[in-house]
């Protein structure tokens, strides 16, 4: 592994460096690579995990004795629920069981938020004369797209190892009353992997806010994606909240999309009691009941929450490698040289990586070039802006392990020579 800060060389050194790295780069355009690093979609060894949903239900009636066939059961399949509640440390009433998508189910509540207002609102946020958010950063780009799409404006914040800046969200929110929610991925976070502490949790869960509907859209959408063999719990910030004084504060979201099938499982919406049953209120008016055969077939297919989580330790098996290799690559070709930071998730589905500041769009440009698709350089950012063009995500879940070492091993040719074209060699 080289040893050298890459800043301390001499102008020769420097020279002679960047040239061993265009030539390497050139090496890389010949060999005509087609590599994808930008979505994180479970791959189709993933999938076939699941294969046996295909065979599934096996009896239409649920249960507790309902015709899943039937319109009805607005909530969802009733024993999915209570599998997914226990697994999300939440009572059966404080979740809803709906579609595949549970991006969707925040699009949803947002618009309700918009429209109407929220259980403990005084008006529909759309009367507001302007409404912000506060998104933590690096995060997830749908996200930022959704909440632009509203016209909502974004107010980052750093992320930190134990979530959130707390301080700096809590003197945001504290008297300012255009600020209405905030994102939170509170476990194994996109595309970070930073897990948020209990006493973050605790904290935001229970800060004053100046807006008296204050929501945190608690995003859990890889709660149970684990890369090694530790269970890391979630925060329960719904009872945090409730003890609190601010029930009606966190909307939490998960779905199966990277547990099961990634277009056709589940997803979850959950928060207080009064907080499910305004969804649904507001969910009635477009739907008589969602695809309760999808939950049955779910139900089924794990029999009990112990068979979600054994059901996840197949993906660990397929993934863990992968990041692993991740890890391997970049430490061996960028380790000790100062031009590069990079997470160490243990979970969820992406790595983090810092480049030179000033670089991160031109080692995507070359990585483009040499054949390997990265995701757009600003993309976990609000307004795709990265304020130090540093951020790329890395997302090795989709490619083989031998196309994640491909891969990797080009975007790491790229961030040297992007480094020493920067540094002036
Ligand atoms: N939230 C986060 C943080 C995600 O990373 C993703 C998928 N990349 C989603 C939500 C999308 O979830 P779903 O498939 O349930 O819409």
């Amino acid at each position: 592994p080289p040893t050298h800060r890459l800043a301390d060389l001499s102008p020769a050194e420097l020279a002679d460096f960047r040239q061993t790295q265009q030539t390497a780069y050139d090496a890389l355009v010949a060999a005509g690579l087609s590599l994808d690093l930008t979505r994180g979609k479970p791959s189709a060894e993933q999938l076939d995990l699941s294969d046996g949903l295909l065979a599934l239900p096996t009896t239409t009636t649920t249960p507790d004795g309902v015709d899943a066939r039937n319109y009805g059961g607005l909530a969802g399949v009733t024993e999915l629920r209570a599998m997914f509640a226990e697994l999300l440390g939440l009572e059966i009433d404080q979740l809803s069981a709906q579609g595949t998508s549970s991006l969707t189910l925040m699009k949803d509540v947002l618009s309700y938020l918009w429209l109407k207002g929220g259980v403990d609102s005084d008006r529909p946020w759309g009367a507001e004369e302007k409404v912000r958010f506060v998104c933590p950063v690096p995060g997830y780009d749908r996200h930022f797209t959704l909440l632009e799409w509203f016209g909502i404006e974004m107010i980052p914040v750093p992320m930190t190892d134990d979530g959130p800046d707390a301080d700096a969200v809590a003197a945001l929110v504290a008297d300012d009353p255009t600020i209405k929610g905030m994102w939170l991925v509170p476990t194994y976070a996109n595309p970070t992997g930073q897990v948020t502490t209990q006493e973050v949790a605790e904290r935001l869960a229970s800060m004053p806010t100046a807006a008296p509907d204050f929501k945190i859209f608690w995003d859990n959408a890889y709660a149970l994606h684990h890369l090694t063999a530790e269970e890391t719990k979630t925060a329960d910030v719904v009872s945090l909240a409730a003890v609190a004084g601010h029930p009606h504060r966190p909307v939490v979201f998960a779905s199966t999309s990277k547990i099961t099938y990634a277009g056709a499982g589940v997803s979850f919406v959950g928060g207080s009691r009064e907080t499910v049953t305004w969804f649904h209120a507001n969910l009635g008016l477009g739907s008589i009941g969602p695809d309760k055969v999808n939950h049955l077939r779910h139900l089924e297919f794990f029999g009990t929450p112990q068979g979600v989580r054994d059901h996840m330790d197949k993906h660990r098996a397929l993934l863990a490698p992968k990041f692993a290799e991740v890890e391997r690559i970049l430490s061996e070709r960028l380790g000790g040289l100062g031009i590069a930071t990079w997470t160490h998730p243990r979970g969820g589905y992406f790595v983090s990586l810092d480049v030179l500041p000033g670089t991160a769009s031109r080692v995507i440009e070359l990585a483009k070039a040499a054949g390997v698709a990265l995701t757009p350089a600003g993309s976990a950012f609000p307004y795709r802006r990265d304020p130090d063009d540093t951020n790329i995500r890395l997302a090795p879940s989709f490619p083989t392990l031998d196309e994640v070492t491909g891969s990797m091993d080009a975007v790491a040719t790229c961030v040297l020579l992007a480094a020493a074209e920067k540094l002036g060699g």
